[in-house]
């Protein structure tokens, strides 16, 4: 039996949850799992319900469960409050309490949304790449940290900071990645300035010796945000630390043109939580039109990387290719003139192309 906490949160998050859960659902009993899955509050739901973005209640659920399934947080109702009780600050809490070190994000084209793309098709038909992005150092965490008014001027610092067992640690999950892929990692560092990536780039060459399957390069940040524009489809497993994966993996979420489609996973030693890139749509919420595929393929990786269950995962990828196929589209995928389902349909749609 595995436990999965889920925490739908606000905005359009209980609706593509819920769609998510469908599939999960229909997985669990054909495959037999015996998933527990309990829900929790998170972000403004969570704030509504006991004040806190994160109550102590919903982080023990997390803590207990062997994966987490998250929808999105946030909305304008929140927007005023002080930092503390942002609904944000109850997502950044879970990543650091469970210790989400390894944050994977892979910006794959389908090929039915080829013209999504803001690049030409022929740049972009070929785009398969894992982003391997550290989570919890460098210069977002590293101590000191200030600002500060010295001699009547206003001044400020932040410290990029990695130790080599942070850079080991999540140097072997893309490693790792890269050998059940196309086998070629490049690590992104700036090297010829800064001591902190010349260590990063030090810990990942010495590492190759264990990888010998894995052919590793290395690039400097500057070039790698030009390639991925110039020539994304160079690249198959790209690794970062903190800050720079943080930039270079939004770019590369939009090579695909569709934000309603992009899973992630944040992994740590023993957990990972699985959500959608894009945010609470507060928008569109609570109006059946958010893409529920992002999350839906959220639970592929979850099925992947937490459940150890490969040939499920992928049977959910593919069912998600069928729907697409079919040319089933939500709203934000739709061409012009192309007829739309909602959010309940797709995530109906997906249950029926698994074939079970
Ligand atoms: P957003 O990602 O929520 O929305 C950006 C645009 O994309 C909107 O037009 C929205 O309608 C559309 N969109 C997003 N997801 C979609 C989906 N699944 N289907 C169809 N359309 C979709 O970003 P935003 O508007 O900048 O932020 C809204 C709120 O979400 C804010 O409160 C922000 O802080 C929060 N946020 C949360 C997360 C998270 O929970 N991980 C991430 C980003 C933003």
């Amino acid at each position: 039996m595995k436990k999965i906490a889920i925490f739908p949160g606000d905005g359009i998050g209980p609706e593509i949850v819920d769609a998510a859960r469908m599939v999960l659902d229909a997985v669990d009993q054909a495959a037999g799992l015996n998933l527990q899955c309990t829900d929790g509050l998170v972000g403004g739901a969570a704030l509504d319900a006991a004040d806190d973005p994160l109550p102590e209640a919903s982080l023990q659920l997390a803590m207990a469960a062997d994966a987490v399934i998250l929808g999105a947080v946030g909305g304008p109702r929140w927007d005023g409050l002080p930092p503390a009780k942002r609904p944000e600050q109850g997502l950044l809490r879970l990543r650091k309490n469970l210790d989400l070190f390894a944050n994977l994000r892979p910006a794959q084209i389908f090929p039915q949304l080829l013209s999504a793309s803001p690049l030409r098709p022929e740049l972009v038909r070929d785009v398969d790449i894992l982003v391997v992005r550290e989570l919890t150092g460098d210069i977002y965490f590293g101590q000191p940290r200030a600002a500060e008014l010295v001699d009547g001027k206003r001044r400020a610092y932040n410290t990029m900071v990695y130790d080599e067992d942070e850079i080991r640690r999540i140097a072997h999950v893309a490693f790792k990645a890269a050998q059940g892929r196309r086998k070629q990692l490049c690590s992104v560092d700036k090297a010829n300035v800064l001591e902190t990536t010349r260590l990063w780039r030090e810990v990942v060459t010495e590492l190759a010796a264990e990888y010998p399957d894995v052919q590793l390069t290395h690039m400097y940040v500057d070039n790698a945000a030009m390639q991925l524009i110039r020539a994304p489809a160079q690249f198959d497993v790209l690794l970062t630390g903190n800050m720079f994966g943080d930039i270079l993996s939004d770019e590369a979420s939009q090579l695909t043109g569709s934000i309603g489609m992009l899973p992630s996973a944040s992994l740590g030693e023993g957990r990972g939580m699985y959500e959608p890139i894009h945010g609470s749509a507060p928008d569109i919420a609570g109006q059946d039109k958010a893409n529920p595929l992002a999350t839906i393929l959220s639970v592929a990786m979850m099925l992947r990387h937490s459940l150890g269950n490969e040939a499920w995962a992928q049977r959910v990828e593919k069912a998600v290719q069928k729907v697409l196929d079919e040319g089933l589209r939500t709203a934000d995928i739709a061409a012009a003139g192309e007829a739309v389902v909602g959010t309940r349909a797709m995530g109906h749609a997906v249950v029926k192309a698994l074939q079970l």
